[in-house]
């Protein structure tokens, strides 16, 4: 539901996605596009294309995508000093992403300008209004990221608002302040902000924060009290160094603090979901702490708050947690449970009339899951095999009875003189009724035992010949523990067309990948049937 008075821009697929450790696939950023727009998002800067190949292919798959709500913008500077756009390489890449939108990063600091950039001032706002003009002429949407506008503010003022007035002469369509080195407190700001719409008071202004003096969300809610209108931020807060101003806080903030309907309530409702959805998808532990849809943000540990709360829920809680899709660990809400668990049934197309006792023991099931370390927020495909195992009727393609994985480290000599290991899988598989006993070698023991079961179920199933594991994550889940933790697999798998999601957990890494792998394969078989 956009609002005209602000606008919320995710850059976690490009900004956030420098966070360290952060890897995404192409496919998990389709993925988080997806979710991002569900959550009802109005832009997602989808990457860098002129940067990576994997950016420009996340753009061309994305071409086949329907979104709901958002629009995708790509993300590049403008053109290099001395050439034109039709000859920089970068620009060409943001006009073959075939995006609607193009935001576009320049220099708004005299230093960065003559230091970093080693030009002109003159020939940086020729390249400023060159760029923007020429992507207004193709109508694309424009947002001017002002590099380093605030740190170049307080050096020399008035040649970063000459940065300013030349984008927003050249038709951007907003100017999006960035305090790119995220130093600035909140009243230096606001200082600049002010001098800024005094400059160009005919086009919006845009804010984008990073977190280095902890101030990323006060002071983007700041800017937006100062009538700023595009804010900009990272799922989670991820992002370089201390990462970007975190838009779910800044989202749950503007709805329910400052009442503007930046989302619909059902929409706010999934905020804990779609930060969760992309931890899991990133592999990155969950910040517990993190305000709204953290998993302590309504936990009540001393029991004076917890007898408090279960007299009133309000009594220790700045609102009711189910607004953004959480709950309070003291009063776990059974109906919250209930809904959510038949809203995911809905969306994965599971139609089946279930009594309200089927639905509260599923709901069990769940929950005796997760506390074994399975996380279903980013396997939709093992959550919908939980569910589908326990309707009536429904019969497993096929059951491992045993199996076997020997590694041996093979010593290298001759014209291989490379040490190598080597994984070999022996298993007895039922299928049909039929006992199939396969061996498999492979270069790791997964790698094995998934070629020793897809040989066991060829014969069967000639479908899963089409069938690519695309992506396999580990994530230790009590790391003090050490050896003995337990581990959280995920796989992510392909049959072409579709793409989809398995998890496993155990505290052996081998039986997590294979309890992920199995259902892969089910799923894979399931969709095939
Ligand atoms: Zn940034």
């Amino acid at each position: 539901m956009p609002t005209d008075r602000v606008q919320l821009y995710d850059t976690t697929l490009r900004d956030g996605s420098q966070m360290e450790g952060i890897s995404l696939s192409v496919e998990d950023k389709v993925r988080i596009t997806r979710k991002l727009d569900e959550l009802g998002l109005e832009w997602i800067e989808g990457g860098f294309p002129g940067s990576n190949p994997k950016d420009a292919e996340y753009f061309r798959r994305l071409q086949s995508v329907e979104l709901k709500n958002a629009k995708v913008s790509a993300f590049g500077g403008t053109r290099k000093p001395n050439l034109t756009c039709e000859t920089d390489a970068n620009i060409q890449s943001l006009v073959a992403a075939e995006t609607p939108g193009i935001t576009l990063v320049g220099k708004a600091s005299m230093y960065q300008v003559r230091e970093i950039l080693e030009t002109s001032a003159e020939e940086n706002l020729a390249m400023i209004a060159e760029t923007v003009g020429y992507f207004k002429a193709l109508g694309k949407t424009v947002f001017f990221d002002a590099e380093h506008f605030f740190d170049g503010f307080t050096d020399d003022p008035d040649y970063s608002l000459q940065c300013l007035a030349t984008a927003a002469r050249a038709g951007a369509d907003a100017l999006v302040l960035c305090d790119t080195n995220g130093g600035m407190t909140t009243s230096r700001m606001l200082r600049a902000i002010e001098a800024a719409q005094h400059r160009v008071n005919d086009v919006r202004l845009g804010i984008h924060c990073h977190n280095d003096t902890g101030l990323a969300v006060a002071n983007s809610m700041a800017a937006v009290e100062a009538g700023v209108w595009q804010v900009q931020g990272c799922v989670n807060g991820y992002g370089e160094r201390c990462g970007n101003a975190d838009i779910l806080t800044i989202l749950a903030n503007l709805k329910l603090k400052m009442g503007l309907d930046v989302v619909e309530d059902e929409q706010l409702a999934r905020l804990t979901e779609v930060s969760n959805y992309v931890s899991e998808l990133a592999n990155m532990v969950p910040n517990p702490q993190a305000p709204y849809v953290g998993a302590s943000a309504f936990a009540h540990k001393a029991g004076y708050h917890a007898a408090g709360v279960m007299k009133d829920e309000r009594a220790y809680q700045h609102i009711d947690p189910g607004l953004v899709g959480n709950s309070s660990r003291v009063l776990v809400s059974e109906l919250a449970g209930q809904r959510n668990l038949l809203m995911k049934l809905q969306e994965r197309g599971i139609d089946f009339p279930l009594s309200q006792a089927e639905v509260k023991s599923l709901l069990e099931t769940v929950k005796e899951k997760e506390s074994q370390g399975y996380q279903y927020e980013g396997a939709e495909a093992s959550f919908e095999l939980l569910v589908r195992r326990t309707l009536p009727g429904y019969q497993a393609p096929w059951e491992i009875e045993d199996f076997v994985i020997v590694e041996r480290r093979r010593q290298g000599h001759g014209r291989s003189p490379l040490n190598e290991m080597v994984a070999e899988a022996m298993v007895k598989l039922r299928v049909e009724g039929e006992l199939q006993h396969t061996a498999a070698e492979g270069n790791g023991p997964v790698n094995a035992l998934d070629a020793a079961v897809r040989k066991a179920l060829s014969v069967n199933y000639p479908a899963l010949s089409s069938v690519k594991l695309v992506d396999y994550k580990v994530r230790i889940l009590d790391s003090k523990d050490a050896t003995g933790a337990r581990v959280r697999v995920l796989i992510e798998s392909t049959d072409g067309t579709a793409y989809w999601t398995t998890v496993g957990s155990s505290t052996d890494i081998i039986e997590a990948s294979w309890l992920a792998l199995a259902d892969a394969l089910e799923y894979a078989l399931l969709r095939a049937a």
